[in-house]
């Protein structure tokens, strides 16, 4: 049963200074036209989307390094730096050209080689200096042949991603390659003009609902997931066949059909599902990807964290509909609950087009309001918006607020069309539209927004200038 694949996961490795950061924006570069700029966003970001080549893969930036740490945030570090190597499927290990081999690369190396992950090793640094004097050095660290890149020039850069992954293609890839390429992301790339058929069928897409619940640990994802999938409703629950699988579950609730994409390895004990992972960042990543609509939970007890926040960003930076359950509302005071409320407000104000319900996934409080919510999410995610309701919108927000000028330029914006789903790609054409500022771009988002109801799914807007 299992057609969703996850994206494989390449993790950046390296001491501090040799250049992760410059490579990770490299090669996630968003498409900073094509997202509004949210106040409020997070922009401490350490996942991405790689954006390198026609493949697509997730990016992990460790951030930082330091395997003899023994306490506090270094210790924490070190953790989660040990985790993404884990659960990655290529390491990219990063050195300093300019600086060479130190103690310190030796320490990464040891430990990578001990990881029994597949390990490239990337001389960064390297514009301007021979390929050979690059690299030559690098040699005794024992990891093959080194690629010498330049993160901050680009030089290099696509036939290192282009390596990690074509190594994924001769492993472990065996009779699920097919499968893979099938279920190559069904939704459109913004940009794609066509409009979103991806490789579901119609009827698919109508349906069924990709569902993906995510959370810190203990926000009570588990408890949710139980509620929801009360044992009669389940109706296949398939093992994956490769690490690479996401694990589904298909249910049924009210007259909706649903595919949980699990992000903690469910396993069935008697009646209940129970999660035999700890959290981890990666799959929750990846089943925001695979999925249509994220549930992000958060725990009412508990103060909202950077982690939440990242999580949130990272689902804004997909594009998936998006419903919000604050859990475990049973039990808290009125205080309690006008504090989450001004906190959310404060830290997530960006995700202002998401519904947010206060639940208990306990007792059952809320659960099908939130389960309406995420249908409704659903379908404006794949809203079918008409090239002539679409421009009528347009022509009547330009009429009753103009653009303002820049410059010499009066942007000029004729019409629009959707050039893609999951989420909604508004394509409004027109001249001199590189003058539209981020904050009319909002303005526009907005209309069409109210006219075309589009609660629950971010929203992009691409402008294309004729000249
Ligand atoms: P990180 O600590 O490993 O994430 O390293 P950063 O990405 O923050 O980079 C550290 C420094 O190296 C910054 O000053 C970068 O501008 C510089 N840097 C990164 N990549 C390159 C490169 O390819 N060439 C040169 N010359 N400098 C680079
Ligand atoms: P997960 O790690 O996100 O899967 O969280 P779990 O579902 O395992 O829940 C963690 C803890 O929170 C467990 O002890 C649950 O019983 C408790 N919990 C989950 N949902 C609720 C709720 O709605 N109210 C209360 N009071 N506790 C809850």
């Amino acid at each position: 049963m299992s057609k969703v694949t996850f994206k494989p996961v390449v993790a950046l490795v390296g001491r501090a200074n040799v250049g992760k950061s410059t490579l990770f924006n490299r090669l996630t570069r968003s498409r900073a036209a094509l997202v509004a700029d949210f106040s409020g966003l997070t922009r401490d970001r350490h996942y991405g989307e790689g954006r390198m080549g026609d493949r697509p893969f997730l990016a992990v930036d460790t951030g930082g390094f330091e395997p003899v740490a023994k306490s506090g945030i270094v210790r924490e570090m070190a953790r989660q730096t040990a985790q993404a190597i884990a659960e990655s499927d290529v390491v990219i290990f990063l050195v300093d050209a300019r600086a060479g081999v130190n103690a310190h690369d030796h320490e990464i190396a040891a430990l990578l080689r001990r990881s029994g992950q597949r390990v490239i090793l990337a001389v960064n640094k390297a514009e301007g200096m021979r390929y050979d004097a690059a690299i030559s050095e690098f040699h005794e660290l024992g990891l093959g042949r080194p690629f010498a890149i330049s993160s901050s020039h680009g030089d290099g850069v696509a036939d290192l991603i282009e390596h990690a992954l074509s190594f994924l293609d001769d492993a472990g890839q065996d009779e699920s390659e097919a499968q893979h390429e099938g279920a190559a992301d069904p939704r459109l790339e913004p940009g794609d003009e066509e409009p979103a058929q991806g490789n579901e069928g119609e009827d698919e897409i109508q349906h069924r609902i990709k569902l993906a619940i995510v959370g810190r640990p203990n926000v009570g994802k588990s408890t949710l997931i139980n509620n929801l999938l009360g044992e009669e409703r389940v109706i296949a629950f398939d093992m994956p066949g490769t690490t690479r699988d996401a694990i589904e579950i298909e249910f049924e609730r009210g007259s909706h059909s649903y595919t949980l994409i699990d992000t903690a390895g469910l396993r069935r004990r008697g009646k209940v599902f129970e999660a035999v992972e700890k959290f981890s960042v990666i799959k929750t990543l990846q089943a925001i990807e695979a999925c249509n609509v994220v549930v992000l939970m958060l725990d009412a007890q508990l103060e909202i964290s950077d982690q939440d926040a990242h999580i949130a960003g990272f689902v804004l930076e997909t594009g998936r509909a998006l419903v919000v359950a604050i859990n475990k509302w049973d039990g808290l005071d009125s205080e309690q609950r006008e504090r989450i409320q001004r906190e959310f407000d404060r830290k997530l104000r960006f995700l202002s087009f998401a519904k947010m319900h206060t639940i208990s996934a306990l007792n059952g409080q809320g659960v099908n309001a939130l389960l309406k919510s995420v249908n409704a999410a659903h379908a404006a995610a794949f809203a079918k918006l008409s090239t002539p309701k679409l421009t009528r919108v347009l022509l009547a927000a330009v009429e009753q607020q103009p653009p303002p000028r820049k410059g010499i330029f009066r942007p000029k914006m004729r019409y629009a069309h959707q050039g893609g789903q999951n989420p909604p790609l508004i394509v409004i054409h027109g001249n001199a539209l590189d003058a539209i500022s981020d904050s009319y771009r909002r303005y526009l988002e907005t209309r069409f927004r109210v006219e075309f109801k589009l609660d629950g799914t971010p929203l992009r807007i691409e402008f294309k200038s004729s000249h």
